[in-house]
């Protein structure tokens, strides 16, 4: 054993030489290299955490339980404190796996008590959308500030009932079109501001999904229907992309009369809409089809293209000529937590959202003028004021 390779002895050899050397180091006064002999002269800690904003999530449905409810847990600024539901054992086992306090489950009758609980300052409406209204305005009349689910509301003069009872309240409103908030589609509508392609010629987009019964998407009492549910995303790409509103759209609709699904909502709807500068958008939405979300806009020198775009996760954004195209990859975020942060950090800083209600009433406007549309069978114009 005693026997050592040439190998061992010139490594023996180099770290002799490089302890003699590190002592030579330290005693001239140079820093040792690791590991640090003193304790940092000042120590850098974050300060304390500031406290996080409370929220009252109402109504426990699918898009509250399988997404909102797990993105506090990314979340920075947003914290789940309450809930409103009307299934109590839901809300209960809800609340257990959340660690929020069971005596802040409210019931729909009961929702207003939540004006008496100071733990709750925001309050997210992720009810069917003919309800959106009433607890907007019970909520901003609590003194809460409000984020709303898409669409806002049912029609135009909803909306507007909301954001006047939000300015007469003084509390923010927010509505949470998603796609103003997530990283790769806010590139893609700089892209088209910025005209890297040069300027924007047309948008096409489609938006479609297999609605199973039962469901409040296919209930006309509970405002449901394509174009509002996952038509408002082709209508908020295209908006986006331009920042520009339409003028005019022109709706078609289809429905297979043997489908027991689509006796109250269309089953598809193609829609155009006209802008000021000219381009023309034309899209697509159903709700019996193989899910596909995305858009494309056409510029005088390539195109941008989202595919996905408006699904919740694994969203890609290409941009290309005739010739090659690339994607353009972006860290991906929690969409979700991304709209609570920011509508938090607004309330910390009294700043306007960026999707206030009046960008839900632009939105709703359109949905609207595309359901006229489609019901007069000729294109509908959208009112100068709008
Ligand atoms: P769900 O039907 O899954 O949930 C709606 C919840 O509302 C129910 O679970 C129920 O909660 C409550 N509710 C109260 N009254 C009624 C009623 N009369 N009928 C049915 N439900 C009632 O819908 P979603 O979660 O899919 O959608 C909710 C809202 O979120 C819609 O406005 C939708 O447009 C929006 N949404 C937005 C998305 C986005 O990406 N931003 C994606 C999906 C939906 P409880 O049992 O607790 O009382």
């Amino acid at each position: 054993m005693a026997e050592h390779s040439k190998a061992d002895t010139t490594r023996r050899n180099f770290m002799m030489a490089a302890g003699s050397s590190l002592v030579a180091a330290t005693a001239a006064g140079a820093a040792p290299l690791a590991p640090p002999d003193r304790q940092p002269p000042k120590l850098t800690l974050p300060g304390p955490k500031p406290k996080k904003m409370g929220w009252a999530i109402v109504g426990l449905g699918k898009l509250a339980l399988e997404e909102v409810l797990p993105a506090f847990s990314v979340s920075e600024k947003c914290v789940p404190v309450a809930l409103v539901s009307g299934h109590p054992e839901k809300a209960k086992k809800v609340a257990d796996r959340y660690g929020i306090d069971p005596k802040n489950i409210y019931d729909y009758q009961a929702f207003d008590q939540i004006a008496q609980n100071k733990a709750v300052d925001v309050v997210y409406i992720i009810l069917p959308n003919s309800m959106h209204a009433e607890y907007t305005i019970r909520g901003v009349r609590a003194g809460k500030h409000v984020l709303c689910e898409k669409p806002m509301a049912a029609s135009v003069a909803e909306c507007e009932q909301m954001i006047a009872a939000a300015t007469q309240a003084d509390r923010k409103l927010m509505i949470a079109n998603r796609i103003g908030y997530e990283p790769l589609n806010r590139a893609a509508f700089d892209m088209a501001h910025k005209k890297e392609f040069g300027a924007v010629r047309m948008i096409e987009s489609s938006n479609v999904q297999n609605v199973q019964a039962p469901n409040i998407r296919l209930s006309k009492k509970l405002a449901g229907g394509p174009v509002g549910d996952v038509g408002i995303y082709c209508i908020q790409a295209a908006r986006y992309a331009l920042n520009e509103d339409p003028i005019e759209v022109f709706g078609q609709a289809f429905s297979n009369p043997a489908d027991e699904r689509f006796r109250e909502v269309p089953e598809t709807v193609v829609f155009t809409m006209r802008f000021p500068s000219g381009v023309l958008a034309n899209c697509g939405v159903s709700f019996s089809g193989e899910p596909s979300r995305r858009y494309r806009v056409f510029c005088e020198k390539g195109w941008i293209e989202m595919n996905p775009s408006f699904s919740y996760r694994g969203l890609r954004l290409y941009t290309g000529n005739e010739k090659s195209s690339q994607e353009h990859l972006l860290t991906a975020a929690n969409h979700f937590a991304l709209e609570m942060d920011h509508f938090a950090e607004c309330i910390e800083n009294n700043k306007t959202p960026r999707t206030p209600g009046e960008e839900g009433l632009r939105d709703m406007r359109v949905v609207e003028a595309i359901m006229e549309s489609v019901a007069a069978g000729k294109p509908v114009r959208i009112g100068a004021s709008a």
